[in-house]
């Protein structure tokens, strides 16, 4: 007989208590996708959970489940890096929440997407030990990388409405028509795009997360890829990220 008690790691979204010592967590599986499991003796003082079952922390798994479409039980939970770097600092900890973000809304449960795991593990891992300062960077790269793995890679040659050749110099986006369009297909709406961040798009999307580290950008620049990213996600996703207005409060986009 098959056993139902099987191992797996995964990336910890959100934890929510639900009535005495239970907890519900989500939790990006790299065997099973999201998925959303439960906990239970959490609220001991000496929880065998602990502070493991906290979101952005990177745990390994031993998951009971008693049949498809049934709930899964976390049966023991050992991790493999809380992430301590991001729970504390305010910003990191608001990147971390931003990169976690589209993952809990646009990603369905239970799709096994294994790209996405690696990307989730290895962005908050740099994230919980890059400078400060460059954690914007990682969060934009992040965000193109995300559209990549959820079949959106973004083009930045031609026009996404007429197919002509985009000079750079000339580049728009619209959150109705795409990105990136031609001076001819451009709405009183779009956006001007820095033909320095045409070229971030580009490069973002195929280097390591980890060169996050090495850019510097203007402040108009950041401004100009921030506003981009946001209409990107309202062409593909019909909706603003919460967390960005978190992040914007603080000043730094
Ligand atoms: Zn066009």
């Amino acid at each position: 007989m098959e056993s139902r008690l099987t191992k797996t790691d995964g990336i910890v979204l959100a934890s929510n208590r639900f009535g005495e010592g239970h907890k519900i967590v989500r939790i990006l599986t790299a065997s099973f996708g999201k998925i959303e499991a439960s906990a239970f003796g959490v609220r001991k003082t000496k929880s065998k959970f602990g502070s493991t079952l906290e979101p952005f922390s990177h745990v390994r798994l031993q998951l009971y489940r008693k049949g498809e479409g049934t709930l899964y039980t976390i049966r023991d939970a050992d991790a493999i890096h809380h992430n301590d770097g991001i729970r504390d600092d305010l910003y990191k900890f608001m990147a971390a929440s931003a990169v976690i973000e589209p993952v809990v809304r646009f990603v369905e449960t239970g799709s096994d997407e294994h790209g996405l795991y690696r990307l989730l593990s290895g962005c908050l891992g740099i994230l919980n030990a890059i400078p400060v300062k460059k954690a914007i960077y990682l969060l934009s790269m992040y965000e193109f990388k995300f559209l990549t793995e959820m079949g959106y890679r973004q083009q930045t040659e031609t026009c996404d409405s007429c197919g002509a050749t985009v000079r750079p110099e000339q580049a728009y986006a619209d959150t109705g028509d795409g990105f990136p369009l031609c001076s001819g297909c451009m709405r009183t709406n779009s956006m001007r795009v820095e033909p320095s961040v045409l070229r971030f798009v580009k490069w973002a999307q195929d280097s390591p997360l980890d060169d996050a580290r090495r850019i510097v950008m203007s402040p108009g620049t950041l401004s100009n890829l921030r506003q981009l990213i946001r209409f990107l996600y309202r062409h593909h996703f019909h909706e603003d990220l919460k967390s960005w207005k978190h992040l914007s409060e603080t000043g730094s986009i």
